[in-house]
């Protein structure tokens, strides 16, 4: 489904010469320290505060907000990370199900999932898509209950000209591999004031900028290497995101009403995947097989929605019945987008699709 964008080699480099030379591999470094300006700088935020990888960020985000125990609410059409993240802070995740056509959590049922144990709600920008931010944001304030958003797809992405990490009281991405940007591992959380204070001492043991022990910590801390690996795949981030938008538009120039596809707003999007919808699974899974014997791999992307996978169901409780997510898992494939893939691979493989 995906490659990894490989940061051009001479760069890396030569910012790794610059690591070898200072003698420090990590600790919060001075790479480290570049990487958050140029990422803050690239977004126009002020917020963010790089970690180890996009899961241990959403576990950083529940702990700086003092959440040790209740629920959460989040949703079923996610990577199984999202739910994992708050069964490991022995939180209990409560699934509310999508809406049909952004395939976001449906904020009109999450009022209903509210109950005096709700902690957190933990909403996906599902593939770059920002969810109803506005009406979230007014459930949040109604309620007194504050928002994480597993911005993890939505690197680049703006909404009303602000970058879409800056909504929430924290949101949490991934630079993992496969990811639009990506740092090989890594990751990062974006709050301001305080709860980014918190998050910075959260990452280190603990510690405060002296060094002195002021809270229970633990060890998330980007290594000098990840970060300069960042710093020499930032600037092809454009780049990448109009390659991959010029992808989708083959696609659907091939694909045509064959499929159903994401509803989104253009000027809110990062095209960092492909997903398509069929009609059945059947014809999904026809579909796969002819692709496979073509050595065409992609990704039935999110499957199964979480809510039916039996080692989280045996901990979760609330609703469990999710039928939007659940269809829509059976029925959703996510094709093959990168940054090496040709125009002309993406319209052979469009044909392959629609034969
Ligand atoms: C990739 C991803 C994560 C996890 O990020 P890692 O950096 O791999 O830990 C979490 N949520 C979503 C939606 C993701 O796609």
């Amino acid at each position: 489904m995906t490659k990894s964008t490989l940061a051009d080699l001479d760069r890396y480099t030569e910012l790794l010469c610059e690591v070898w030379e200072s003698g420090i591999l990590t600790h919060n470094g001075p790479k480290l320290r570049d990487l958050e300006s140029e990422i803050d700088q690239f977004l126009g935020v002020d917020s963010t505060v790089a970690v180890t990888n996009g899961t241990v960020a959403m576990q950083l985000a529940l702990r700086a907000l003092e959440i040790y125990e209740g629920e959460v609410i989040t949703t079923p059409f996610s990577w199984v990370a999202t739910c994992s993240s708050i069964l490991w802070e022995r939180c209990t995740p409560v699934f509310v199900d999508i809406e049909p056509g952004s395939f976001n959590i449906d904020p009109n049922l999450i009022e209903r999932a509210i109950t005096p144990k709700t902690r957190a709600i933990l909403p996906v920008h599902v593939f770059s898509a920002p969810c109803d931010v506005v009406a979230i944001e007014g459930i949040s304030k109604r309620n007194g209950i504050p928002v994480i958003y597993d911005a993890a797809h939505a690197f680049g992405v703006e909404v009303k000209g602000q970058s879409v990490f800056s909504y929430g009281d924290i949101s949490t991405t991934s630079f993992h591999a496969t990811k639009l940007f990506n740092t090989g591992e890594g990751g990062a959380c974006f709050a301001s004031g305080d709860l980014k204070e918190k998050l910075k001492s959260l990452r280190f043991f603990g510690h405060d900028t002296d060094k002195k022990i002021v809270d229970v910590g633990c060890n998330a801390k980007m290594t000098e290497l990840h970060a300069s690996l960042g710093l020499a795949n930032l600037p092809s981030v454009p780049e990448v995101i109009q390659k991959r938008r010029a992808i989708f538009d083959t696609y659907r120039d091939t694909l045509g009403n064959c499929v159903e596809y994401q509803q989104f707003d253009p000027d809110s999007y990062n095209y960092s995947y492909m997903p398509v919808v069929f009609e059945s699974e059947r014809l999904l899974l026809e579909v796969l097989e002819r692709l496979n014997s073509a050595n065409v791999f992609p990704r039935r992307y999110f499957n199964p929605s979480l809510n039916e996978v039996e080692s989280i169901r045996e901990v979760s409780n609330g609703s469990l019945d999710c039928p939007v997510s659940e269809g829509l898992s059976r029925r959703i494939l996510a094709l093959p987008s990168y940054n090496a893939l040709t125009l002309e691979d993406v319209a052979t493989i469009g044909k392959i699709i629609k034969p």
